[in-house]
């Protein structure tokens, strides 16, 4: 199978109302180009600046790019300026300073909170008790060119079924209390990132809304 027949197999499996992400990290642009000319693919992620920032200038101007790694405050303000949602947000720092280059160009930039929801220490993310901690100051509802429009999360990499179902329901639970606390209003608030190539069925079984999908589309090369 080519990467257009893998993609249209895993769009037919979703619902209509869960949108995919091509994880196109250290895949070639013409890869890109041709999900984005045969089959209309608009939404791609990137997990490093400099290579989003170099697919964003040759590629067309429609895709939507959505950053989905660690990022540094240093690089915020290379993206801001198109990204159409960062996945990422993983510090009251970092937000300070998207919103801050938000500002700048009077740019509103929606972004997701990611949570620790793995058992890997290596996986970035807030804990709960930092999210509702960052949500309960006021510095925070000061920040006037971000929009929260979600969670975002990874579970631990394994083959255990259970445990990555049980994370995935943690997220949305995380998910469930912290819009009736603080989003009830905000129909915006209404994103749940989770599910890559290996677990996106269970993820949606547990409320995803965006999966992530980088080798089931492009291959392991
Ligand atoms: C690479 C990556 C993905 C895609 O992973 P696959 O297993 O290749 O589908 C999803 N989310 C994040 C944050 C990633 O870094």
């Amino acid at each position: 199978m080519n990467l257009v027949d893998r993609l249209n197999e895993i769009r037919n499996t979703l619902p209509s109302n869960v949108k995919i992400v091509a994880v196109s990290k250290t895949k070639p642009a013409a890869s890109i180009e041709i999900l984005y000319r045969e089959i209309g693919q608009r939404i791609f992620g990137e997990n490093r600046v400099l290579e989003l920032e170099s697919k964003y200038k040759i590629l067309p101007t429609d895709i939507d790019w959505h950053f989905i790694g660690h990022l540094q405050t240093n690089k915020v303000k290379n993206i801001v300026p198109f990204v159409k949602l960062v996945h990422s947000v993983d510090s009251l720092k970092l937000l300070i300073e998207i919103n801050k280059e938000g500002i700048k160009i009077n740019r509103c930039i929606p972004c997701l909170l990611q949570f620790h929801i793995a058992a890997e220490e290596t996986k970035y993310g807030f804990s709960n008790d930092e999210v509702f901690r960052m949500l309960d100051d006021n510095l925070f509802h000061e920040l006037s060119n971000i929009s929260v429009k979600g969670v975002m999360g990874m579970a631990t990499y394994t083959e255990d079924q259970h445990q990555i179902r049980t994370e995935f329901k943690t997220l949305f639970s995380i998910f469930n209390s912290i819009k009736s606390r603080y989003f009830a209003r905000e129909p915006n608030f209404c994103e749940v990132s989770m599910g890559m190539s290996n677990d996106y069925q269970l993820a949606v079984e547990e409320g995803s809304t965006i999966v992530r999908i980088g080798s089931g589309i492009f291959g392991n090369d």
